[in-house]
């Protein structure tokens, strides 16, 4: 493996500062430049697991002092190539940062570090009667939930993660430390820099502290499950859902070709067709209101095969099949690697972009199965490819490309979660014209030098 110029002395640096938490070794650089999706591995020439927000803002003087560039790093499930070292540096890995700070029950926040993962914040939280809601499947850290802006299942209830950040801690270019907020729940003093940071792919800062808001835990939950004759007829269902006032938890859809790799990968036997994974929370009785509804306002979409799921270990296994469609959607061609979609359009558009986006990938030969986020207009279809074909990649990047043309079309865009990373950088300006310029110069402003994760957002990111 090439080691960049200065990265040996670097690294030398880098060790004096926090001793064998300073890692080169080959296995640790190139797990570090790997993702779960088609983008190539690129390692980083050095990797770094801090300790404490003062063992950050020195790493960070000195990588900006060796011109090095730093690319901050939590669980490394993010799908656009997002964490990838696409110039090389030092990755900062924060899964030593992974402490619960404080907990304020009364005012329904918390105070973590970066590198906390969702699942792990909320079994620390478990005898709070409090929970952190956001679920992008993966058990994705905070830090990088909130660098790209993370939404997944739950979205259609508790918002996104710009929704539930109250403050940030944050290391800028230079190694100062800023506030950007206190933990009062709502505040207009100045430019809304928490939001600035959230969803800015550690481009602009590397976020060291969040305070995030908390929900209670819902006295009662019930999932289902219920298939449909089409995705026409399912996505009209669940805006029939949505515009009925039911505070749904999760509204979630799986075309006919997922459902074929969810049964395939997961034992199940669920009818192969377009299919709605519902949740509802509340008291026992709201919930029993709700699911009654439901069930009358899907049937009269063609809604059939209605199938409840009260207690835990049952609707776990209904989420764990929903959760894993990524590696249930690769299984439908082993050796393959997914091209993973993500555009979200005005609910009312929803099913025309849906529909069109099938066939699109039908009529030129894909196996593409294709998982949403539907009550927010959002989805993902997964184009898989094989990864040694050049042309394959090229055919799955051009109807990639026709997704979002039409979705920002219909006024859509993108990226509705994943963020742009390597991935969407083609697609930015045509969505967001001279807006993106705008970018660029606060980019200008906060990282002169272009070190914070060059690479992602724009092309040639370097102001
Ligand atoms: C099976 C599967 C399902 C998924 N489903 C969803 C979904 O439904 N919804 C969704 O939103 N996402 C989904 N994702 C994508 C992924 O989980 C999210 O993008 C997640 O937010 C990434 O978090 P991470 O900790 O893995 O971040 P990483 O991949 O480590 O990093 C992501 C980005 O954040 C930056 N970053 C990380 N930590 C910091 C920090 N402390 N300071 C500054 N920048 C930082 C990195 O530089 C990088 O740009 C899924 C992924 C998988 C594998």
């Amino acid at each position: 493996m090439h080691v960049r110029d200065g990265a040996g002395a670097l690294a030398e640096r880098l060790s004096r500062l926090i001793g064998p938490r300073a890692s080169v070794a080959r296995a640790v650089l190139e797990q570090h430049g790997r993702s779960e999706s088609y983008h190539p591995a690129l390692a980083p020439d050095i990797v770094v697991f801090p300790e404490t927000t003062a063992e950050v803002a020195e790493i960070v003087r000195l990588c900006a002092a060796a011109g090095m560039p730093i690319v901050p790093y939590g669980a490394g499930t993010s799908l656009e190539g997002n964490a990838a070292a696409a110039a090389g540096g030092a990755c900062i890995d924060f899964a030593r940062m992974n402490k619960v700070l404080a907990v304020h029950g009364s005012d329904m926040d918390v105070v973590v570090q970066p590198g906390i993962t969702r699942k792990q914040l909320n079994a620390q939280l478990r005898d709070t009667g409090l929970f952190f809601p956001i679920d992008p499947g993966a058990d994705a850290s905070i830090g990088g939930m909130t660098s790209t802006r993370a939404s997944g299942t739950m979205a259609v209830r508790y918002g996104t993660m710009k929704d539930n950040v109250l403050a940030l801690e944050v290391v800028l270019a230079d190694g100062r430390v800023i506030r950007t907020a206190k933990r009062a729940r709502k505040s207009a003093a100045g430019y809304d820099l928490t939001r600035l940071f959230v969803g800015a792919e550690g481009t602009l800062g590397v976020i060291t502290e969040i305070t995030l808001k908390l929900h209670p835990v819902p006295p009662a939950i019930s999932a289902a499950t219920c298939s449909f004759p089409g995705l026409h007829a399912a996505v009209d269902a669940a805006i029939a859902l949505i515009q009925s006032a039911i505070p749904a938890a999760r509204i979630e859809l799986v075309d006919e070709v997922m459902m074929r790799g969810i049964n395939a990968y997961s034992g199940l036997g669920y009818a192969e067709a377009p299919t709605l994974f519902l949740e509802f929370h509340g008291t026992e009785a709201a919930v029993a209101e709700q699911a009654q509804i439901a069930e009358a306002i899907t049937t009269e979409h063609g809604g059939h095969g209605f199938a409840w799921a009260k207690a835990a270990e049952d609707r776990s296994r209904l989420w764990h099949a929903r959760d894993n469609t990524l590696y249930a959607g690769l299984g439908l061609r082993p050796g393959a690697r997914a091209v993973i979609t993500d555009v979200c359009v005005p609910i009312s558009r929803l099913a025309e972009c849906l529909t069109e986006t099938r066939r699109d990938a039908d009529s030129h030969g894909f196996v593409a199965p294709i998982v949403g986020h539907v009550g927010d207009g959002n989805f993902h279809m997964l184009i898989l490819i094989d990864p040694d074909d050049a042309s394959e990649l090229a055919g799955a990047k051009a109807l990639q490309g026709r997704m979002v043309a039409r979705a920002v079309a219909m006024d859509g865009t993108c990226t509705g979660e994943h963020g742009v990373g390597l991935g969407k950088i083609d697609y930015l300006t045509d969505e967001l014209g001279e807006a993106v310029a705008v970018m660029r110069s606060v980019k200008a402003a906060l990282d002169p030098s272009g070190l914070l994760n060059p690479g992602k957002i724009f092309a040639g990111a370097d102001p």
